[in-house]
């Protein structure tokens, strides 16, 4: 039956499509129908990737089974070819030719790239979209480079939307490819995204930019592309289907960031407060690469991680005291004219839980570590009154510490000679695969143990604590309690702190169980405390940023321990 443009068009117009196409892909007909079938009801708008089927021409009278069954769905048939980045071993003409018979079978749209366009001839192509809507795609698996020189040639081919999927190499391309959205989407129907890791930005605010719709994986583990996202994802922390020009973009940046949690829970929080924002992972590999993004994206607030803390302070405008007494800065407010304004909320993310718990002036308060977080609380401590002792591994670091803050260095052989009314562990150890304490057992005099580490929630370090009968207060707290003061600064709303430990706490039972290992035993105090530190192990080196020193054989066993702390979550 030939079905005219125009009857064809109003059954794809931009607002009747979900803003989420979900790939399904399957070794066979049947796989595709079943994974089709369990995610219809969510995902009424798939793609079918025929091109992954050894006989796609033969699987379209099943495929077509499922169409009937489900008027509900919106399928588009994809059957790329392997020259353009597909599975597909066959030519352009047949690749027109399954295409041609997927429109017959009731498949709503098409995808066919513009180099197979290229080989046909013009009167082929208008046949297939006077049967079917037209995706005419152009994927880049490299770069992000020469867009409108390719839209321009996009152009001569009618279609009815124009996919292109470019890669992103770093923050700016995604810059790059919503400023290419926004220039053609009045006028055109584009579907456009940065693929790769660095490019997951584009998927969420894509859409913001103009972009009818984008791609996301049923599930983790079924990705179609590089840096592909769930469509969960997408939609519960992301909410796409709610962004649009007015909504706020804010963002953690820092380099790794993937895994954090941020995403997560601000999300949350915007959507339970009903903020028109949305709150990204941005991973910037350079602050020049970051601060190229600031104005483009555009920005309105910034949470920072490592390594980013101390670089980003020159950036700034203004900033509040504790960031100038600090150094350190984890949250940016971006004004309308652009400029920057920083603030530090880590030390509310350390202070508050303990203000919570016990009177702060006067309290003994010991502070293992002399890091950035360690900083933030040693001086947040001492401005609340407390007396406050540091000891860290490179006593040196420790001591410098302790002098600026006007706090006392401790020895770490004299550590279990004191006792205390809070311990705080300010060093990665006991974070995700590293199963080791930095204090020992003996060294626990303390009333309250502060362990800032959060993943896991129970770590070596909480476990001998409990067994002493010492309180607990877990790391999450002061991660929950940063983000609330940074929700506050950006929307001057107060953060709905309860939603926002609820949903991390639930995303951190969903993280993949990290491998055993074997409990090594806490380093011992070193006999003499010397400025050269070892190496630091991988895991506090995935944790710090920092490299660490290859050890001379890896041991299976440590390979998973070292996959399993890529799962790591940073702020
Ligand atoms: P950082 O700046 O790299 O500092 C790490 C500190 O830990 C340094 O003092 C370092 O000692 C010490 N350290 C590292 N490896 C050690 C080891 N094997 N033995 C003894 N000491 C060791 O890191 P940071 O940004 O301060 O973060 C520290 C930890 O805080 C993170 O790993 C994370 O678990 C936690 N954190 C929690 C939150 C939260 O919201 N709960 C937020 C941020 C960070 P040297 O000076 O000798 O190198």
């Amino acid at each position: 039956m030939h079905v005219s443009t125009t009857v064809f068009a109003s059954r794809i117009q931009r607002f009747r499509l979900p803003r989420v196409c979900v790939a399904v892909v399957g070794e066979d007909a049947s796989n595709i129908i079943d994974r089709a079938e369990s995610r219809v009801r969510d995902n009424p708008f798939m793609e079918f990737r025929l091109d992954y089927l050894s006989q796609p021409a033969a699987a379209l009278p099943k495929l077509k089974h499922f169409l009937d069954l489900h008027p509900e769905a919106t399928v588009i048939a994809t059957c790329r070819r392997a020259v353009n980045g597909g599975k597909f071993k066959g030519s352009a003409a047949a690749q027109l030719e399954i295409l041609t018979k997927a429109a017959a079978m009731g498949f709503q749209l098409v995808d066919i790239e513009l180099q197979s366009a290229e080989i046909l001839k013009p009167a082929e192509l208008a046949q297939l979209k006077d049967r079917v809507g037209v995706i005419l795609s152009f994927h880049d698996f490299k770069a992000t480079k020469k867009l409108e020189e390719t839209f321009a040639e996009m152009k001569q081919y009618p279609a009815d939307f124009y996919k292109v999927v470019s890669t992103a190499t770093s923050l700016y391309d995604n810059v790059q490819m919503m400023k290419f959205l926004q220039a053609h989407s009045a006028q055109h129907e584009m579907v456009g995204l940065c693929m790769g890791e660095q490019g997951i930005i584009s998927r969420a605010l894509g859409v913001r930019a103009g972009s009818v719709f984008t791609f996301a994986a049923a599930t983790r583990g079924e990705e179609t592309a590089p840096g592909q996202v769930t469509a969960s994802e997408l939609r519960d922390t992301y909410r796409i289907e709610m962004v649009d020009a007015a909504t706020q973009v804010y963002g953690v940046v820092g380099d790794p960031v993937a895994h954090s949690m941020s995403p997560v829970m601000m999300n949350a929080a915007f959507r339970r407060e009903t903020v028109n924002a949305v709150f990204i992972a941005l991973h910037a590999k350079t602050m020049k690469d970051l601060m190229a993004c600031i104005p483009d994206i555009p920005i309105r607030g910034l949470s920072v991680t490592m390594p980013y803390k101390h670089d980003i302070v020159e950036a700034l405008a203004n900033s509040d005291a504790l960031t100038r007494q600090i150094g350190s800065c984890n949250t940016v407010v971006r004004s309308q004219d652009g400029k920057l304004y920083g603030f530090n909320t880590d030390v509310a993310g350390v202070v508050v839980p303990l203000e919570q718990r016990l009177t702060l002036q006067g309290a003994k308060i010991l502070v293992v570590g002399a890091g950035g977080v360690a900083r933030s609380a040693v001086f947040g401590l001492k401005n609340k009154g407390a007396e406050v002792y540091v000891t860290n591994r490179t006593a040196e670091k420790g001591q410098a510490l302790a002098r600026q803050a006007k706090a006392k260095y401790l020895k770490r052989a004299d550590v279990a000679k004191m006792s205390f009314d809070v311990i705080i562990n300010a060093t990665p150890l006991g974070m995700g695969a590293n199963r080791q304490s930095p204090l020992e057992e003996k060294e626990l005099n303390t009333k309250f143990l502060f362990d800032l580490v959060y993943v896991p929630a129970e770590t070596r370090l909480t476990k001998m604590a409990r067994a002493k009968n010492i309180t607990v207060i877990p790391g999450l707290e002061m991660f929950v309690q940063q983000g609330a003061r940074q929700f506050e600064i950006w929307t001057g709303k107060p953060a709905p702190i309860a939603e926002m430990s609820f949903v991390v706490t639930k995303a951190l039972e969903r993280l993949e169980p990290l491998p055993a290992e074997e409990e090594a035993p806490p380093p011992k105090p070193r006999a003499a405390e010397k400025p050269a530190p070892n190496a630091p192990t991988k895991v506090a080196a995935k944790a710090t940023g920092k490299k660490a020193a290859s050890p001379p054989a890896v041991q299976p066993a440590k390979k998973a321990a070292k996959k399993a702390s890529k799962k790591l979550v940073k702020r």
